[in-house]
């Protein structure tokens, strides 16, 4: 009891958005549980998933919200970008595709949400180097071009995954704090 006393807690809603089989749901579940799924049927009926996180001892239950296969019929709701945060727009390096509808995930988050919440690309499967058809490069500029933070994951192989959730808390904070100001 005395240590709950010391600091307040934080519920940020964060969404992860982007094309189909890039990998969102494993981001998720690598950053809440560390765990990898290998198979790659579809993820209906989770909605989210909560992950207590300490930055600068602070205490933040990040509540990520998954799109649970919605995407594939491009129907993502509006009740799923509601009191959102941050998000993480991602792609799969492997597949060039993903990374050219970047931009469609961008609009449809605009049009959402307002322009503060936290942004970060997310490069994923950057552990398939071998067949990668997106430079790191070409993910860097577009973050620049659209005022993002840019990460390359793997959930595979846990690369950067707790990193780019950690991130985009750090902004958030830095979000409430410029609003305060
Ligand atoms: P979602 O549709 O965006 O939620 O994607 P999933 O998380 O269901 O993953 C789609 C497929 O990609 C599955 O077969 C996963 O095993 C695979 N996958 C996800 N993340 C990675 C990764 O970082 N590296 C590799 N090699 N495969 C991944
Ligand atoms: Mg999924």
């Amino acid at each position: 009891m005395g240590e709950e006393e010391t600091g307040e807690e934080y519920l940020f809603k964060i969404v992860v958005i982007g094309d189909s089989a890039v990998g969102k749901s494993n981001l998720l579940s690598r950053f809440s549980r560390d765990e990898f799924d290998h198979n790659s049927k579809a993820t209906i009926g989770v909605e989210f998933q909560t992950q207590m996180v300490e930055i600068d001892g602070k205490e933040v239950k990040a509540q990520v919200w998954d799109t649970a296969g919605q995407e594939r019929f491009r129907a993502v709701t509006s009740a799923y970008y509601r009191g959102a945060v941050g998000a993480l727009v991602v792609y799969d390096i492997s597949r060039r595709t993903t990374f050219e509808n970047v931009k469609r995930w961008l609009d449809e988050l605009n049009t959402h949400c307002d322009t503060t919440v936290a942004r970060m690309l997310v490069g994923n499967k950057c552990d398939l180097e071998n067949i990668r058809e997106v430079s790191v490069e070409d993910g860097k500029s577009l973050a620049e071009e659209e005022g993002l933070f840019f990460i390359e994951t793997s959930a595979l192989d846990s690369t950067n995954v707790y990193k780019a959730f950690e991130i985009v808390i750090r902004e958030i904070f830095n979000n409430i704090s410029r609003k305060i100001l």
